[in-house]
């Protein structure tokens, strides 16, 4: 709720908005950031026009990703020199991937910049900001020896509801993987998971606060390895196991797996938890051996297909998505026709496709392979038309199912909600408000272009999403 702007002598108001740009996890650093903010007695803004505290939480995976921030500063610049005139200062920080890939450049190139926070030291943000009010600007983008985690501030109960009835918890960050074409190494660090005793206090916060869809989420999730009981090493599996017994959870995700970490006992999870949903998000790429070689994925295309079998075994229900590249550095029209082939053995319930864009500093930048860009944008809508055609096809094979929804907010129209399926697709029905933040059993009854239409059948447990 916004409060009005201070009267003479009253204590100043300060309000901090924080722009996310990218991935889930950004989201989650966002909200965390605001966190800090808030120990600090910032308010949350709803818009650039209304904050003392601007932040940019960036992101670096898409292409010409530091020129769009650039020019998104400039236009801070101009908001920032106004108020100077008027004699309001305001603080500009930029933070995520791209501070953490350009540093002190982003200073160089746009002064209006005061401070610059890599992901893993946001949680310094107080000291940051005490420095800059005694006219020090500052760059801080080392990787910290101090777990990030141990400092940053609770959410308050007020912030989650805020929030909403899902929310996302970082259990792993970082990657050792080094896929040719990715800076996630370089800007986020190698592999490091939470402790499963912090995990589960973070959600039994959220969950004690009204959350009832918990996404577990890490740049390569199923690599989880954290800290558990007696100090022995935890698997995602367990992780996700001791996370479904906690009151008030009634759906947990994850997200992003690598297939290479998908383990037996994460894949048992799938049949034995009914918390989970039968969900996953498993990027493999490309479906030709050359290119996953090229791209330093280490696995094979039949390896890919054997792990979606097992998968499938376990949940035969389980709605699959992943990630694609086009136009990798070296694809031929060959390369191209075994991704498409693998799209059609796998039969994706909704998936990304991108051309390739090199990202500085990466290997598959370097090569001079480099595909053209009109072969890429045709490969794209090739790969585009198919993806499309299975999201439909798995949609329709929807109707007449009956499953839980997650109810998480009111629609459009009077009396209608928004929830999510099972399988990751908005749903509508009709319904009571009080149903937001509660599971119900619905059945579906129509699809739309990007959602299912919904008819409330009864309020439900959480063992309903098992008997679709
Ligand atoms: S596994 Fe994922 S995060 Fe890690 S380098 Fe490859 S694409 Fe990037």
């Amino acid at each position: 709720m916004k409060t009005d702007r201070p009267t003479e002598g009253a204590m100043p108001v300060r309000r901090v908005f924080i722009k996310s740009f990218g991935c889930q996890m950004n989201v989650y650093d966002s909200q965390r950031m605001a966190d800090v903010a808030g120990q600090e007695g910032y308010e949350e803004a709803t818009s650039v026009e209304d904050a003392d505290l601007i932040v940019l939480n960036t992101c670096h995976i898409r292409e010409r990703a530091s020129e769009k921030i650039y020019s998104e500063l400039g236009k801070i610049r101009e908001l920032k020199e106004d108020r100077a005139r008027e004699g309001r200062e305001t603080t500009l920080v930029v933070a995520g991937c791209v501070a953490q890939a350009e540093g002190a450049e982003i200073l160089r190139r746009q002064p209006a910049v005061d401070l610059v926070v890599g992901p893993q030291n946001y949680h310094r943000l107080p000291q940051l900001l005490r420095a800059k009010r005694r006219g020090v600007g500052a760059v801080d983008t080392d990787f910290p020896i101090e777990d990030k985690f141990d400092h940053l501030p609770a959410s308050t109960p007020e912030a989650i509801r805020a929030r909403g009835v899902s929310a996302f918890v970082t259990v792993q960050e970082g990657c050792d993987k080094f896929c040719s074409f990715c800076v996630v190494p370089y800007t986020r660090g190698g592999e490091a998971s939470r402790p499963v005793a912090k995990v589960l206090a973070e959600i039994e916060r959220l969950a004690r606060a009204g959350v009832g869809e918990i996404t577990l989420i890490g740049q390569n999730v199923n690599a989880y390895h954290g800290q558990g009981e007696g100090g022995r090493s935890a698997s995602l599996a367990d992780l996700i196991a001791a996370a479904a017994e906690i009151p008030g959870v009634l759906r947990l995700r994850y997200a992003t797996s690598h297939p290479n970490d998908m383990s037996d006992d994460l894949i048992r999870a799938h049949c034995e938890i009914g918390a989970l949903a039968p969900y996953l998000h498993l990027p493999v790429q490309s479906g030709s051996d050359r290119i996953l070689s090229a791209m330093n994925r280490r696995h094979r295309a039949r390896d890919y297909l054997d792990l979606v079998a097992r998968v499938r075994r376990a949940r035969p229900d389980i709605a699959l998505s992943s990630d694609f590249i086009v136009g990798f550095p070296g694809e031929s029209d060959a390369d191209f026709e075994e991704t498409v082939a693998l799209v059609r053995e796998v039969g994706f319930a909704s998936s990304y496709a991108f051309k390739y864009s090199p990202r500085p500093g990466t290997p598959a930048a370097e090569t001079d392979a480099q595909v053209d860009e009109a072969t890429k944008a045709e490969r794209l809508a090739v790969l585009f038309a198919l993806l499309e055609e299975q999201r439909l096809a798995f949609n329709r094979r929807l109707v007449g199912r009956r499953f839980d929804v997650m109810f998480e907010k009111p629609g459009r129209r009077e009396g209608q909600l928004i929830g999510r399926s099972p399988y990751m697709q908005s749903v509508y029905a009709e319904g009571d408000s009080s149903l937001i933040g509660a599971m119900a059993a619905v059945e579906i009854v129509g699809v739309g272009p990007n959602s299912l239409i919904g008819r409330l059948v009864a309020r439900a447990s959480r063992e309903m999403s098992l008997i679709a």
